[in-house]
């Protein structure tokens, strides 16, 4: 694997701007899926009264997350909704009392080993915070720890608009560095190497600093190519290993930390506040003022945008995250998640998707793609249905960067084809096995 990306507008218009705190909103809407695994479990019920960082739904087996209440109030329904990824989930509408009462069993964990640290992490509810939502109780579970050479933290951020890890770095130095001596002191962690672009003066400065009086912490300054952020990419970027195509970062002595994830473990063994509250990038050509703010889980978007000083115009998409890898959402009344970094809301002009004309087989979109896929020939295997040409072309490993489509001259919407073809690939996978179990 060689460098391969594209360069990308950095739009980092938020770059210098603390985040603000939104005032509460009257309601949020929290769902039990924001993780990647199985949804959680409600505990409470219509009219209960709950305080800030009580369990309302607990982590529903091995691979699940537990989720907290962000605001004092009372339950006001709960209700199933379409998440993002096409399921239906539990959702617990909470109306704001607007006092942020903060529940009263919530304190400091008591952590004095590594077992205990992982369990601590497992009542935090933080998931990886850099977009992917896997439980992070479950990345740092590690059977032996003498397997972990590195531990990379994410601080690459290279979506477009996107600032919230930046100002995390820079606002929560503190946070960050007491975030790596827990992972020096409870898992033996002994080198750590932060991925940085090269476009985050200030936030290198940051870990200069970090560095100059902590042992074990490297800094690694990279390119500001995207898809430098992808977890594949910084590992084989930083220690110029390839991780094997169906495996773990672990398997080549690695554990990929988001900086902001890292920064929210040490908030919560320092104060046991489980995570309800995210910094978040609002931006995009319908946005008056973009800006990063803190708000609630469970915020609507609309409520948001107009806590960040409204539209500029009326927004024709709206996306969580950033225009490369960002998911659109339906409505504005979708709640801020926990893997919510950013949302960018786009006005008609520059929603409007290009004119797309037929491929022209000049190969760009295989140049282009980090794990050298061929878009081309995935997306004509996918248009005849052909699910063992699509496992021989590895669509399973497309990471979603979105460099294909972005590459390409024919404007062709080859990530989205990528997205339904690992789906029918999995489809078929699945039919396969009930059929010979
Ligand atoms: S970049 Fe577009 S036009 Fe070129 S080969 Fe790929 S799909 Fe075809
Ligand atoms: S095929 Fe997948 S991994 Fe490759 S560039 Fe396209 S979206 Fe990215």
């Amino acid at each position: 694997m060689r460098l391969h990306g594209v360069r990308v507008p950095h739009r980092k218009n938020t770059a210098k701007m603390s985040p603000v705190r939104i005032p509460i909103p009257e309601t949020v809407t929290i769902p039990m899926l924001m993780h990647i695994g199985k949804p959680a479990k409600v505990v409470v019920k219509k009219g209960d009264t709950v305080k800030v960082g009580q369990l309302i739904g607990e982590a529903d087996g091995m691979l699940s997350s537990d989720v907290h209440a962000s605001v004092s109030g009372t339950v006001l329904k709960i209700e199933q909704r379409l998440a993002s990824g096409g399921q239906k989930v539990d959702c617990v509408t909470i109306r704001s009392d607007g006092k942020q009462e903060l529940c009263e069993q919530i304190s400091p964990p008591e952590v004095t080993d590594y077992k205990s640290f992982v369990n601590a992490l497992k009542h935090s509810g933080i998931v990886g915070l850099g977009g992917a939502g896997f439980p992070t109780f479950v990345k740092l579970s590690v059977r032996d720890l003498s397997k972990i050479e590195a531990v990379i933290i994410n601080a690459a951020e290279c979506e477009p608009y996107i600032t919230s890890d930046t100002r995390t770095i820079i606002d929560q130095k503190h946070s960050v560095l007491r975030g790596i001596e827990a992972l020096q002191k409870y898992m033996n962690v002994k080198r750590f190497i932060v991925g940085i672009e090269k476009n985050k003066g200030e936030a290198i400065a940051v870990f200069r600093r970090i560095a100059a009086r902590t042992k074990g912490v490297e800094i690694k300054v990279l390119p500001s190519i995207y898809p430098q952020g992808g977890e594949k990419v910084l590992i084989y970027h930083i220690l110029k290993r390839i991780v094997p195509k169906k495996g773990h970062p672990l398997d080549v002595g690695a554990i990929v930390l988001n900086v902001t994830t890292l920064a929210n473990i040490a908030d919560f063994l320092q104060t046991g506040v489980p995570l309800v509250e995210k910094c978040i990038t609002v931006d995009g050509s319908a946005i008056k003022n973009p800006q990063n703010v803190i708000a609630p889980i469970g915020t609507s978007l609309q409520y948001l945008a107009e806590s960040a000083g409204g539209f500029r115009q009326e927004p024709a998409k709206v996306l969580y995250g950033g225009p490369m890898m960002g998911i659109s959402v339906p409505s504005l009344e979708e709640p801020v998640l926990k893997n919510t970094n950013a949302v960018i809301y786009l006005n008609e002009k520059d929603a409007s998707p290009p004119r797309t004309t037929p491929c022209i087989s000049c190969g760009e979109c295989i140049r282009h793609c980090p794990f050298r896929l061929d878009p081309r020939e995935i997306c004509r295997s996918y248009q005849r249905r052909d699910t063992e040409a699509l496992a021989h072309l590895q669509v399973d490993i497309c990471m979603e960067c979105g460099c294909c489509s972005y590459v390409c001259p024919a404007n062709r919407p080859l990530v989205q084809t990528n997205k339904l073809a690992k789906l029918l690939l999995r489809d078929a996978r699945n039919q396969k096995k009930e059929a010979e179990s």
